[in-house]
């Protein structure tokens, strides 16, 4: 992490309506941060150098475990300063980097040598997983041990699903006894030969669909399996009813957790009438009953937390017909104001749990962050529930664009994001009242 050797070592956010479930935390007050750490809650603090939060909400920072940063191979689409950034201005201030990148993620050199730039170059503090197996490609496992000692925080075979569910379980034996998490992008290829949901919007738009089933399929394996093995596994971007259902009824019988996306809780695939390349993502949008079904399980603790899926992409892969656009999109500048605008001010999430699933549960399964307390380190969120602010491609930070709420206004922005105590995005300026 990027650390300016003239951060002072005290800072106090004054009058900020602090939220933080984690810790009970619901009301104006004020909040001491001393040398990277909370050292003190309480009303009437005066610092030396304060924020003038008056108006403004307090959150634990964010927490994003799934987040494409394109390093190494393509950062002409996103590179750790610019996915950093990213994510500093969404308010996150904790990623993990999905390894399907160019090399892949399954050495040990290529996993020193990204947590060393991560180190220099991140403004957030980011945590690098590695291939599940060699090259990606479900046959041969990683060295995992090795991996873990390079400094892997995780496995994963994201943006595949794994073919073989004799290699899965193998992965998962291997991957408990090597003390790593399992993220798992839950997708069997032999039902996903299309390129949208299969139902009436595709049908419509005369699209090749991929059924339901094969996102649920492959949940109901990697949730068998990890209930026999015993590994520590997180599903990640649950997107039907049916597989939160699934992960429901796993809960207490496997050692697992799960999340799903803002754009699978806030978009459609009524969307892919347009017939534009930007709305292709994987797993793809589905009907409303699926992300009515997900958006039930977030609010009842089935599903755990949020994460992006932050997949930034260059305007040529995505400025093309649905069938040839590579899936995905942006995520970390969007998420808490998109699920803020439909979510709580729709009246379908509490403020709280919201926060809950940004902050406190995924920065549980990271073991670090997601909570605001004395002692902890200060890594916060300052938003502005009242701003209302138009989603401009063409003012993205990420290095991309392809954002799925371009054109929409939005409520809900981030005003500042502190990691350690340092103000990593900042939005407040001179003029708030940041004195010095
Ligand atoms: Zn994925």
């Amino acid at each position: 992490m990027i650390l300016e050797e003239t951060v002072p070592t005290e800072l106090v956010i004054r009058g900020a309506h602090v939220l933080d479930p984690s810790s009970g935390l619901d009301g104006v007050t004020d909040v001491r941060i001393s040398s990277g750490m909370i050292s003190e809650i309480g009303e009437g603090l005066r610092g030396t150098r304060e924020i003038d939060a008056d108006g403004l909400h307090l959150f634990p920072g964010f927490v994003d475990v799934h987040a494409h940063w394109r390093t190494p191979g393509r950062e002409d689409e996103e590179t750790i300063e610019t996915g950093s950034a990213a994510a500093a201005a969404g308010g996150f201030t904790g990623v993990v980097m999905m390894p399907n990148t160019d090399p892949i993620v399954d050495r040990p050199v290529v996993v020193s040598g990204l947590v060393r730039r991560v180190e220099r170059e991140s403004r957030v503090r980011a945590r690098v997983s590695a291939a599940l197996h060699v090259g990606l490609a479900g046959e041969r496992l990683t060295e995992m041990r090795l991996l873990k000692e390079a400094g892997a925080f995780c496995v994963s075979d994201d943006g595949l699903g794994t073919a073989s569910a004799g290699v899965l379980r193998n992965g998962m034996l291997y991957a408990r006894s090597a003390g790593l998490p399992v993220i798992l992008h839950c997708e069997d290829h032999t039902l996903a030969t299309g390129v949208v949901h299969d139902g009436v919007a595709a049908s419509l738009a005369g699209l090749p669909g991929s059924p339901a089933s094969a996102e649920d399929a492959a949940t109901a394996t990697a949730l068998i399996l990890a209930a026999e093995t015993g590994a520590k596994v997180h599903i990640t971007h649950v997107s039907t009813a049916l597989s939160a259902a699934l992960v429901g009824f796993f809960k207490d019988r496997a050692d697992v957790t799960s999340d799903t996306t803002p754009h699978h809780l806030t978009l459609t695939d009524d969307l892919v009438s347009t017939l534009d390349g930007l709305y292709r993502v994987n797993p793809p949008l589905r009907p409303d009953d699926d992300r009515d079904g997900v958006e039930v399980a977030l609010r009842d603790g089935v599903l755990d937390f949020v994460a992006t899926d932050h997949a930034p992409h260059a305007s040529e892969e995505k400025e093309l017909p649905m069938e040839e656009a590579a899936p995905g999109f942006l995520g970390h500048e969007t998420a808490f104001a998109a699920l803020y605008t439909d979510l709580v001010l729709g009246g379908r999430l509490s403020l709280a749990r919201l926060v809950e699933t940004m902050s406190c549960a995924p920065g549980r399964w990271v073991g670090e962050g997601g909570t605001l307390r004395v002692g902890e380190p200060a890594d916060l969120t300052l938003v502005d529930l009242s701003e209302e602010w138009a989603v401009d491609l063409g003012a993205m930070i990420s290095r991309s664009s392809n954002s799925p709420y371009w054109g929409r206004t939005l409520t809900g922005r981030i005003v500042s994001t502190i990691v350690g105590g340092e103000l990593v995005h900042d939005r407040t300026g001179a003029g708030f009242g940041v004195r010095a």
